[in-house]
């Protein structure tokens, strides 16, 4: 029986989101530790909701505690930006992996159970029309193109876990997230130029700059998954009915909404037209071709591909995602267009 759940990154685009789904669905109790908590603000005085502000880097000793009083562990700290797997990949690996692989060892000792964010990045530049949890093989690029060390650091932990689980009975599930969007996705008004992901990226430049960058022709292909819809799986691997998402990899993405970032432009575009107060704005909008290179740097490198195959955690969890593309989207304008100047001065977190 859960009761009690930590949460490192509670502050976070998916901390913030699973500690509304929690406090309002379930009598668990969050221990929540992040940097900063301007997404977490309503819950502060939840009887249920314990927030502390700290660094996982720094803040140990609160952490070893919280683990050895929690039932279950989400680790949820780390940079999750391609603009930033290029600019500071040692930071990515010094966080998403060295800062992590602590945690996760304290799991061990202590015989909690964790669930992990891996990614779909794993699975890098693969062919596959579906990536499989268990088929696909995780295909990587060169070392200098750096962007990668996100996708390896991630890799490296999922084999470490799995490792743990295989040779000393740690309880883990990990899941890896199809590009998840919603509200509280990035900031807005901290998107500079090539500074955040795409739906955010493309919303700041419609309300900023009056034009879209599309890298390399915009043909690259992804699968948006809203939110809440991947909030609802991870509900179900923290209440581990039966144990059935213990020492299982779930993909949580949505195959159905695979589109191409040319029409995920468009899509952004027609729908912030449909905002008297933006149209105006958004009519003066133009789309600009600009290569990866000139936008990322020479160490980036694209994948043109990524679609989940979602059968084990249908099978597996009974879950399916939802949620259209357009209505994810929908439900992000809403979020930002509704209330811009709440998100003024407001730092970025990862
Ligand atoms: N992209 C783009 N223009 C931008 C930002 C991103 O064309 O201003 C492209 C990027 O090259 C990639 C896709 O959008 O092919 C998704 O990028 P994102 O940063 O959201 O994350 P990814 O899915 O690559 O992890």
């Amino acid at each position: 029986m859960v009761k009690k759940v930590l949460i490192l990154g509670v502050n976070g685009f998916i901390g913030s989101a699973l500690t509304e789904s929690i406090l309002k669905n379930t009598d668990w109790e969050i221990y929540g530790m992040d940097m900063s908590d301007h997404k977490i603000t309503e819950f502060l005085g939840h009887k249920n909701f314990h927030f502390i502000e700290g660094d996982i880097t720094i803040n140990k000793e609160w952490i070893e505690y919280h683990v050895k009083k929690c039932d279950v562990v989400l680790p949820l700290v780390a940079i999750a930006n391609p603009a930033l797997y290029v600019s500071d990949p040692l930071r990515v690996f010094e966080l998403d992996f060295e800062a992590n692989l602590s945690i996760v060892r304290q799991c061990v000792e202590y015989k909690k159970r964790v669930i992990f964010p891996s990614t779909s990045e794993v699975y890098g530049m693969s062919a596959d029309e579906e990536f499989n949890e268990e088929t696909t093989s995780l295909v990587l690029g060169p070392i200098e193109k750096q962007r990668w060390i996100y996708s390896c650091s991630k890799q490296l932990m999922d084999r470490v876990i799995y490792a743990y689980g295989v040779q000393r009975g740690l309880d883990f599930t990990l899941f890896r997230p199809f590009n998840w969007t919603g509200p509280k996705l990035d900031n807005i008004f901290a998107a500079k130029e090539g500074s955040s992901r795409v739906v955010t990226q493309f919303i700041a430049d419609i309300l900023h700059h009056q034009r879209i960058k599309l890298v390399d022709g915009g043909n690259q292909r992804r699968s948006f998954t809203d939110i809440d819809d991947g909030i609802a799986a991870l509900m179900h691997i923290i209440e581990n009915k039966d144990n059935k998402a213990s020492g299982q990899i779930f993909n949580i993405g949505n195959p159905d909404n695979d589109i191409s970032i040319r029409e995920l432009a468009t899509l952004i575009l027609d729908l912030v037209k449909t905002y008297p107060a933006y149209k105006e704005i958004a009519d003066r909008v133009t789309i600009e071709d600009v290569t990866s290179g000139d936008h990322y740097g020479r160490y980036y490198q694209d994948i043109q591909r990524r679609v989940p195959s979602i059968d084990n955690i249908k099978n597996v969890l009974g879950w399916s995602p939802t949620v259209t593309v357009k209505e994810a989207l929908r439900k992000t304008l809403n979020y930002h267009l509704a209330r811009p100047s709440a998100e003024l001065n407001q730092q970025e977190t990862y």
